[in-house]
């Protein structure tokens, strides 16, 4: 078998694989992303979360940690989460994020990130949230949040000439949001590179202390490609996966310190009809002071989803469904602090080893408490947290009763789309997985660029940070 030749092979083609793919290709290096999701043309996504669900994300959108208390979104596609990701674009607060990154041993330059924001903020068509395209449920989250002091507002975006029909989550149909299926992926195949889907089973091949090219199977045939360098940008859990599968282990650092920006939804109710389906779904936030331990934006789910975070059982939930205009949504997310693990079960299984702390779910509860409050500051008269027992708030006092009803992890329907950590960033070569250049230890030309870098949590929703530190990372493979 001879295997094709190139500068570099990229493993994953989500926000941090798909910007490496297209700046290395810029600059004039052959580029083969080999990817385990299946291309898709958005023009015949459906309007249909059956459908979309199994087709766009990872094990179908179920994918939990071992203790099965957390649900964790990924997407499993070409463009990877950014297909069907709410196109918020949130610089991490870096007054927040770079010292806890150099307490635990990785100092960025807040420079590097800078430029890199604004390079990306251009090519992405970044602008603020137009009010007239946000959910109808959006007002009554700002109004009610700024009756009670806190500052809140619309948040930047990555979209051009969104028609708001609010599917975001399923991917877009209409090409209006900039994901890397429609912007990097193509921007690099323009440059040569080529992207290659279906690639199950990818292994990092390896002579000392070098990469030497990636093996997988494809279309049931095993292929090899060799590589001057490879990059391995799986996303969280997936690039730790990549490696151990590989055999790079780092003496059990690989796989360590993953984290999650993690929460819960919160649904309220209105006397009138709000309609909060018709919009983007994800539009505002409160921002969060530097010491606050969560982050509240609000959001809408179509009914699929909102059929699981509504809360109820029967009757009960039957009746609530079918209130569906009548509702507005939100959610918290705290940061949590590195404590899990990716590892291989026996049967060569994935395994995400993680669960939220007391505090943590303390700081959650807190939130769900907050957005109560907000809630019924901006005109709800009902609060429905997603908990598995039948709990709602009809007024603010009741609130304060939620420590007591959902005492621990299992009371609560958790869930994060910003899954990171597993291959920490570490100045010191006996720790962590990769240098402040990206490069993983022990090797001379592999590298891992993604959301399972960041060695503490960015507070934040992930893409922009993630595609910044891609391109970051790219000046480092380049070279
Ligand atoms: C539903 C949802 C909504 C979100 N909304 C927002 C938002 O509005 N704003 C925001 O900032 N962030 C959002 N995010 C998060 C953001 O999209 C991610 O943080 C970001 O895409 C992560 O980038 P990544 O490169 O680390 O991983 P991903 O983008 O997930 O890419 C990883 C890629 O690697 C592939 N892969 C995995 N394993 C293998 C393997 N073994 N071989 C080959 N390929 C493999 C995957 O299929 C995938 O394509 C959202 C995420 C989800 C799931
Ligand atoms: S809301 Fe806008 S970006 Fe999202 S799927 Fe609809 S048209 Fe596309």
């Amino acid at each position: 078998m001879s295997a094709a030749r190139y500068d570099v092979a990229v493993i994953g083609s989500g926000a941090g694989g798909a910007v490496q793919a297209y700046a290395l290709a810029r600059r004039g290096l052959s580029v083969v992303v080999i990817e385990r999701g299946k291309r898709e043309d958005p023009t015949t996504f459906a309007h249909d979360e059956a459908v979309q669900f199994p087709r766009l994300y990872k094990h179908g959108g179920l994918q939990t940690t071992v203790d099965r208390n957390l649900v964790i979104a990924q997407g499993a596609t070409v463009g990877g989460s950014t297909v069907i990701n709410n196109a918020i674009w949130l610089r991490a607060d870096l007054d927040y994020v770079l010292p806890r990154w150099e307490q635990a041993g990785a100092r960025v330059e807040r420079s590097d990130l800078e430029t890199a924001y604004a390079t990306l903020e251009k090519w992405l068509h970044v602008e603020p949230l137009p009010p007239r395209r946000a959910n109808h449920g959006t007002d009554p989250f700002i109004n009610g949040a700024r009756a009670l002091g806190l500052e809140a507002g619309l948040l930047d975006h990555n979209r051009n000439t969104c028609i708001a029909c609010g599917w975001c989550n399923y991917g877009c149909k209409y090409n209006r949001k900039t994901s890397a299926l429609v912007t990097f992926i193509p921007w690099a195949e323009q440059r040569g590179a080529r992207i290659l889907d279906r690639c199950l089973e990818a292994r990092i091949l390896t002579r000392g202390d070098r990469a030497t090219g990636v093996r997988f199977v494809r279309e049931g045939r095993v292929e090899e490609v060799e590589a001057e360098r490879v990059v391995v940008a799986a996303g969280a859990i997936g690039s730790s996966a990549v490696l151990l599968q590989s055999g790079i282990a780092l003496d059990g650092r690989v796989g360590e310190g993953f984290h999650a920006f993690a929460g819960v939804h919160v649904t309220a109710e209105f006397a009138d009809p709000l309609d909060s389906f018709d919009g983007i779904g994800l539009c505002a936030y409160v921002k969060p002071g530097l010491s606050e331990e969560y982050v509240l934006e609000n959001y809408f789910s179509p009914p699929g989803v909102f059929s699981l975070v509504v809360g109820g059982w029967f009757t009960d939930h039957f009746e609530r469904m079918l209130r569906y205009r009548y509702f507005a949504q939100a959610g918290v997310q705290v940061p949590t602090v590195p404590s899990g693990r990716i590892r291989l079960g026996r049967k060569g299984d994935v395994q995400i080893r993680f669960s939220l702390s007391a505090h943590e779910l303390e700081v959650i509860r807190q939130g769900i408490k907050a957005l109560g409050e907000i809630f019924f500051a901006g005109g709800a008269i009902r609060v429905l947290p997603a908990t598995y027992g039948r709990i709602e708030f009809a007024r603010r006092e009741e609130l304060d009763l939620l420590g007591k009803l959902c005492p621990g992890p299992d009371d609560l329907s958790l869930g994060s789309a910003h899954p990171q950590g597993g291959n920490l960033m570490h100045a010191d070569p006996r720790r962590g997985v990769v240098g402040l250049d990206h490069k993983v230890k022990g090797f001379q030309n592999l590298f891992v660029s993604d959301s399972s870098v960041f060695p503490v949590n960015i507070r934040a929703n992930c893409q922009a940070t993630v595609m910044a530190m891609s391109l970051r990372a790219s000046e480092y493979v380049a070279r």
